[in-house]
């Protein structure tokens, strides 16, 4: 009874593991599917060329190291021709030389198609970020998968494909030799084998235990690069010396580093025991069995002095190919972990969902807000029950404290985000109805925290790829924004670059900056302008310069302008009065002023501060 119940618990865990095993290599499988797939026809015919190439590569110093050297020993002991002999050695010779000619010219085909394999995947990972919709950056599970998956970029697939090129030739070279072996001594394959699957499981260990801490580690990595960052992004430079900064980012460097080394250490220990052991025992144990075994087949002459060094240089050969497929499966299984993550990271839907509807430029804006409530995380709203409306050239002004919810309003107006309640429409349709490069095509935008880029003036005015010509209107809208004097002084005029990071750019001081996200808005001609404190970072002389600017820029505009010096917005059409995330007052200055109410109060204050 005892017997039969250990029997069964032993047939029962052998069926779970082959059940594992069976998941674990149909994963294995799906994902370098995958993998080829994506990488399309170019990558299949550098895997077929390379395994061809390593195939040749194996064959030759196969006849060199087993064939030749046996054919030299028994031909030598057998008294056969030199020229024979010679015969042989000039074959083999021309092998080598025509297999060392084929892998030069792979290597160059490799780079070259290497370099096409990183652009592709680079594209893919831009084109899936660009669409990312932006309330997943606020989930620090998705930026640690999304960091994981840039990370190992393009690498996981070039590394994945030479992996499979070395497997795929390295199982064709394992069964010519076995075959050659096995005509002489089936029980050295025995013995090969039985060492290198030992290799085999202790090496799966390693590589569970390398992804383990890899996953483990990836916030801890991830808050090291962000202070990495700090220390070298010129952004940071002025407030790190000012503040010096330094001392407390390297106490949170330390600390994080001593909290990543903690989790690791007992990662190491292990993969450490288990890497002395898995290198050196198929190497013991085979070792010591064929030298014995073939020393004693030719003390009863059952074989020739070649065929000794001929099996023993095959067993060899054997084992190594042995090794370099236990560590390419391996590799492989170790990779195919990470071309899941940019699978599943590649085929999850992160993006607002859209609608086919196109806007119509020619009609009027008419943009509307029905009672929009939202909330950044479960339970904390920031908007409540938001009823806002904007029609063609009317000016509105959002004003109210800091934290009141204004820029989220913007953010949700241009949807950048979605409401959790209510709804938003432009000419009556639901803006989730549109296509989302159609309904964002309506925003030419001006943000305080704008960027620009080291690229040239133009291309931070269009965005245009190379080749797409728009100098005049550039110069003209420079001119407009009064900055096309400055740009005169540069050689390059419109192609010098922004700032000095990569050659001696045009530096442009915050007023210009202002100017140059001003012309951009105009360069976009959108039917509405967003001004979220486009001017506030401004003394007054430029403050007032870039309103006048804006103003006479955008006439004919609707225009939403986010302020809070009130003295900006007294012209407004319509004002709304942001407070704790609900419009509190909203109508004209004079309205608002005779309500006496919060807009008034403050009005009053800013007002009483600028005459002091
Ligand atoms: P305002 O522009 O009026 O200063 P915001 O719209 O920036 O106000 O912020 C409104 C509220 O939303 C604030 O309480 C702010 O802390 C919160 N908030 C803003 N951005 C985020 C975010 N990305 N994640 C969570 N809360 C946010």
């Amino acid at each position: 009874m005892e017997i039969n119940r250990i029997e069964s618990n032993i047939v029962c865990k052998i069926r779970g593991r082959m059940k594992m095993a069976r998941g674990k290599y149909s994963d294995m499988a799906s994902q370098y599917a995958y993998m080829m797939r994506m990488l399309s026809i170019k990558a299949q015919k550098r895997l077929v060329f390379g395994v061809c190439v390593s195939i040749l590569g194996g064959v030759s110093t196969f006849l060199a190291e087993v064939i030749l050297i046996k054919l030299i020993i028994n031909g030598l002991y057998h008294q056969t021709k030199l020229s024979t002999l010679f015969g042989w050695i000039l074959l083999i010779f021309a092998i080598s030389v025509f297999t060392g000619a084929l892998m030069y010219f792979f290597s160059l085909y490799r780079q070259k198609v290497n370099a096409e394999i990183s652009t592709m995947v680079a594209e893919k990972l831009m084109k899936k970020v660009r669409d990312i919709n932006l309330k997943k950056y606020e989930n620090s599970e998705f930026y640690d998968e999304y960091n994981r998956v840039l990370e190992k970029g393009d690498k996981v697939f070039i590394q994945g494909l030479n992996a499979l090129n070395s497997l795929i030739s390295s199982v064709v070279i394992v069964v010519g030799i076995m075959t050659y072996l096995f005509r002489l001594s089936a029980l050295v394959i025995v013995v090969c084998i039985l060492a290198s699957a030992a290799t085999y499981y202790l090496n799966q260990k390693i590589i569970k235990n390398n992804y383990k801490m890899f996953t483990e580690t990836s916030t801890d990595n991830r808050r090291l690069q962000y202070i990495d960052r700090i220390y070298y992004l010129k952004d940071y430079s002025k407030e790190m010396r000012l503040f010096n900064l330094s001392p407390m980012l390297r106490d949170k460097y330390n600390r994080v580093f001593e909290q990543r080394i903690n989790k690791q250490k007992e990662y190491y220990r292990t993969n450490s025991s288990l890497s002395v052991v898995s290198s050196f025992l198929p190497y013991l144990v085979t070792y010591l069995f064929i030298t014995l075994y073939t020393i004693y087949k030719i003390t009863r002459r059952l074989l020739q002095i070649g065929d000794f060094v001929s099996i023993n240089n095959a067993s060899f050969q054997l084992i190594n190919r042995f090794n370099l497929m236990i560590n390419r499966v391996n590799e492989l299984y170790e990779v195919s972990l990470y071309i899941g993550n940019f699978k599943n990271f590649m085929e999850r839907d992160f993006t607002l969902p859209q609608g086919e509807a196109l806007v119509e430029p020619q009609l009027d804006v008419c943009l509307e807000f029905h009672e929009v409530s939202f909330a950044y995380e479960e339970g904390h709203e920031v908007l409540h029950k938001i009823s806002f409306k904007l029609e063609q050239g009317e000016k509105v002004a959002v004003v109210g404290l800091n934290g009141a919810g204004k820029t989220t309003f913007i953010k949700l107006l241009m949807r950048l985000y979605d409401p959790e309640a209510g709804r938003i429409t432009y000419q009556g349709k639901d803006i989730r109805e549109y296509q989302i490069d159609s309904y964002f095509s309506l925003f030419g935008t001006v943000f305080q925290d704008f960027k620009e880029y080291s690229f040239s003036v133009k291309e931070n005015l269009y965005f245009l790829k190379t080749g797409e010509t728009e100098d005049s209107s550039a110069a003209d809208i420079l001119e407009k924004v009064g900055l096309k004097h400055k740009m005169k002084e540069h050689r390059d005029f419109l192609h010098t670059e922004v700032g000095n990071e990569f050659q001696n750019g045009v530096n442009f001081s915050g007023g210009e900056l202002q100017k140059l996200a001003i012309a951009r808005s105009i360069a976009k001609d959108g039917k509405i302008m967003i001004f979220d404190e486009a001017s506030s970072a401004l003394d007054p002389l430029s403050e007032y310069e870039v309103n006048q600017l804006l103003l006479n820029s955008f006439q004919d505009k609707s225009i939403v302008m986010i302020s809070h010096r009130l003295s900006t917005v007294v012209h407004a059409d319509r004002i709304y009065f942001f407070e704790k995330g609900r419009i509190i007052e909203e109508g004209s200055h004079q309205q608002l002023m005779e309500q006496q109410g919060r807009y008034c109060r403050l009005f009053q204050l800013q007002a009483s501060q600028y005459g002091k």
